[in-house]
């Protein structure tokens, strides 16, 4: 049975969707389609049969040097970053209006490409991305340096410009392919600059609908590339090039660690969106049956696979029992299974490799002494599937407890009286720094705790609410720079300081 099977609409994005898989997926360089330079292709699996569903290209230093020379070339003397603002914003809002015509034909591939719920592809992952656009094309037109008041001798006329920084390399992970790969290119060209993107090799399909859709809607060639293939063979060509400015990548700690060794070459602004192992309080006198749901959502949304998911969950001794079970409770109930499925809540890990690092995260924190409140197992059926997994009993020295799993598996500890000071120390006990919340009535001592983490975002009473005008970033090994809002175009951009002697 599957989503909307009665539904004659969805049977044409069905049959439509069949079609464009069926042959190879090529990638777009300097407004054209191409194959690899060797011919290369690469398998494309549905994560909740392991069945391989399509063959994308898979590109090499070869292909991502033609991909940089186009982008260089849209830059340096084509038409981009001289477009108007007006024009540049025009075409943002026309793609995104293209991604709204397209949206079950997206959701449907972004389905099948990770396994999550259709409905939560449709409504969260395009959904956000028209909309990403569509924020980042206002702010086109509104992106302006700013008069500077110099206490130079004489008569002065001083200013900043904001330019963009050139040829951008984007480089995305594959846990929400299509918004991810939107929340870059759209400030990146928002400001003018020009890109290439590379895609995780396991989810290549909404890129490259994307970039169809990207031609369609007019921009120039050259001025959007979509390079498939590996991160060790085309990601690394793309981050070695001397031509690319600005990479800007989400994935690893790992690799962002070796991505900014590689761009020492020539000097390469980095953003880097890292992992994290973001805390969770919940206070006694939380409104406790919303802190349940938040903190079930926060975790196996996504089954797990989001940087900023409350991982670590700290709850005060006199609810810890109530909360930890209303958790688990849900756990059991979330329905698990591939997201075509009527109903699915919750769908697979991306891979096999996905699943077996889960996996053995749960069996390691078990020998160290965990419990399991809820879950803990492999689904028996073909698929990358785990069950949602509550830990308790669990220490801040267990490897679950310490690392990022980036799957379905929520570690939960006691706290008592500790001071704020004390819970602080507690939540930044980890080398990460991305996310947290804050489950309490005391509004005083949440906004006194928020100070205290050390971590990008801080939500009170609420989780995960991300929005556009909000930065988004990691403090520590969770990354450099901020995504979203005036910062996150910021980072497309160089600042240039210029100054007119007035009584020259
Ligand atoms: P990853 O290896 O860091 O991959 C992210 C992106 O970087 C992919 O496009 C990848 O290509 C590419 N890449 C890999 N090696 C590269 C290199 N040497 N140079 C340039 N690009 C390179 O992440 P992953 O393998 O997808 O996931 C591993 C772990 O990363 C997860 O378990 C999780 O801890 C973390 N993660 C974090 C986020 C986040 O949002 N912060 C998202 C996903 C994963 P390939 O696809 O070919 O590897
Ligand atoms: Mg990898």
């Amino acid at each position: 049975m599957t989503a909307h099977s009665n539904d004659q609409n969805f049977a044409q994005v069905r049959a439509s969707v069949d079609a464009w898989l069926a042959r190879p997926l090529q990638m777009l360089i300097d407004g054209r389609w191409q194959a690899a330079h060797q011919e290369a292709h690469h398998d494309v699996i549905d994560p909740s049969t392991g069945r391989v569903i399509a063959r994308a290209a898979a590109g090499t230093a070869h292909d991502v040097d033609l991909a940089v020379r186009a982008a260089r070339r849209a830059f340096d003397s084509g038409p981009w970053s001289t477009a108007r603002p007006a024009e540049r914003a025009k075409l943002l809002w026309r793609l995104a209006d293209l991604l709204d015509q397209h949206a079950d034909e997206l959701a449907l591939l972004e389905t099948l490409n990770t396994g999550k719920p259709l409905k939560i592809a449709r409504a969260f992952d395009v959904a956000h991305a028209a909309e990403c656009l569509r924020y980042n094309a206002g702010w086109a037109t509104k992106f302006n340096g700013e008069t500077r008041p110099v206490s130079l001798p004489g008569e002065w006329h001083a200013y900043t410009l904001r330019e963009p920084i050139g040829v951008a390399a984007l480089i995305v992970p594959w846990n929400v392919p299509l918004p991810m790969a939107v929340s870059k290119i759209a400030p990146a060209l928002a400001v003018g600059c020009t890109v290439v993107l590379k895609p995780a090799e396991l989810t290549p399909l909404t890129a490259l609908r994307l970039a169809q859709l990207i031609k369609q809607a007019g921009f120039p060639p050259g001025v959007v590339n979509v390079v498939t293939g590996l991160g060790g063979e085309a990601g690394q060509a793309l981050v070695d090039h001397p031509g690319v400015d600005k990479i800007s990548f989400t994935g690893s700690t790992a690799v962002g660690k070796k991505i900014l060794a590689s761009a020492a070459g020539n000097l390469k602004r980095v953003s880097l969106e890292l992992g994290g192992k973001s805390p969770v309080f919940v206070f006694a006198d939380a409104d406790l049956e919303r802190a349940i749901d938040a903190v079930a959502r926060g975790i196996f949304a996504n089954s797990g696979q989001v940087c900023a998911a409350g991982s670590r969950l700290f709850v005060q001794r006199a609810v810890f029992e109530r909360v930890v079970s209303g958790v688990a409770e849900r756990a059991r109930k979330l329905r698990v299974g591939a997201g075509i499925e009527q109903d699915t809540e919750m769908g697979p890990l991306i891979s096999a490799q996905q699943q077996r690092r889960v996996l053995d995260y749960i069996d390691g924190a078990g020998s160290e002494g965990a419990q399991i409140a809820a879950g803990g197992r492999a689904l028996q059926r073909d698929g990358y599937f785990v069950e949602p997994t509550v830990l308790v009993n669990t220490t801040p020295t267990m490897r679950a407890v310490r690392e990022e799993i980036f799957g379905p598996v929520l570690t939960t500890q006691i706290f008592d009286d500790d001071t704020l000071d004390q819970l602080a120390t507690r939540a930044n006990d980890t080398d990460y720094g991305l996310s947290s919340s804050i489950w309490t009535r005391d509004i005083s001592n949440a906004h006194r705790l928020a100070r205290r983490i050390r971590a990008g975002n801080v939500r009170i009473n609420a989780a995960g609410a991300l929005d556009f005008a909000m930065p988004f970033g990691g403090f520590k090994q969770s990354g450099w720079g901020r995504e979203n809002g005036r910062e996150g175009l910021e980072a497309y951009t160089e600042l240039k300081s210029v100054a007119v002697d007035l009584s020259a």
